[in-house]
């Protein structure tokens, strides 16, 4: 079965993150364990922990098909010894707060090099980050996710993916989710049945199937190669319906969450009843 949901709210506590998810017809979703743009977080209450379990049984969604994002202000490859120590003790954070919603998964994007360090270098350190994050936990994968290499962002070739995680000491607990929009931006064409094909081919060949754990479905307000980060409802962007239509039809993206990040939340419940229509 295909699991389509939607990065949904937690406005008024986590626990109403499968609540939202419930109305637009989600059979998953991607929620923020904490403000996105803040550093601190309260912790959880016993109450909201217990809330958030039941919710997600009561809307039949199971932890499997749940994939939290971290805060933006992380960058596990940053440069500096100051931006690098903060952003681990963060992630470390989020990791832990996911085991406390009895979670699986923390999706994340990779890191920056700002110009201050090689490629090499940070893509290492960002290997590094992950250990140390899994050493410290149990059961929580960390998730990478390919980026649109905006900026100094690293992960928008599969090859920045598969070097990270062939570093990571603990394969079991390391996937990838693969964004739509910015596979597309990065430069990997997937508008037709054929290039679709060779990007996954591709992706499989560098990477390896069996980490994918996740997709993010968005169209593209930019061109095919642009490095620019931009999402767009489904259909509306340069990608078209046609990439969604492949994936929904295709073995290798059962049972995983795949998640809107698409700009218009108002429509995310026509947006997933467009998706599950394109199926068969
Ligand atoms: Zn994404
Ligand atoms: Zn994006």
């Amino acid at each position: 079965m295909k699991r389509i949901g939607a990065h949904v709210s937690t406005s008024g506590g986590v626990e109403n993150a499968p609540l939202n998810a419930k109305e637009i017809g989600a059979r998953a979703f991607a929620l923020f364990t904490k403000n996105q743009r803040q550093w601190k977080a309260k912790p959880f209450t016993i109450e909201n922990i217990e809330k958030f379990k039941q919710n997600c049984r009561d809307a039949g969604i199971m932890p499997e098909h749940i994939l939290p994002h971290d805060s933006y202000l992380i960058n596990l490859g940053h440069p500096e010894k100051e931006g690098l120590k903060k952003s681990r003790e963060a992630f470390l954070d989020e990791m832990q707060r996911c085991e406390q919603l009895g979670l699986l998964m923390l999706n994340f994007h990779p890191g920056s090099h700002l110009k201050k360090i090689s490629v090499e270098a940070c893509l290492k350190r960002i290997a590094e980050s992950i250990n140390i994050a899994l050493d410290k936990t149990t059961g929580v994968m960390a998730v990478l996710e390919n980026t649109a290499g905006q900026g100094t962002n690293m992960g928008f070739r599969f090859e920045h993916i598969a070097e990270i995680i062939h570093e990571v000491k603990d394969k079991t607990r390391v996937g990838v989710c693969l964004d739509t929009c910015h596979t597309f931006a990065a430069g990997y064409d997937i508008r037709t049945r054929d290039t679709f094909e060779t990007t996954m081919k591709e992706f499989e060949r560098v990477v390896g199937l069996k980490y994918l754990r996740g997709v993010h479905l968005n169209d593209s307000k930019p061109d095919l190669g642009s490095h620019v980060d931009r999402h767009h409802s489904i259909g509306k962007g340069k990608l078209g319906v046609e990439p969604f239509r492949f994936i929904m039809n295709d073995s290798r993206f059962e049972e995983i969450p795949m998640v809107l990040e698409t700009i218009d939340a108002t429509i995310w419940a026509e947006e997933i009843k467009l998706l599950y229509s394109l199926a068969g």
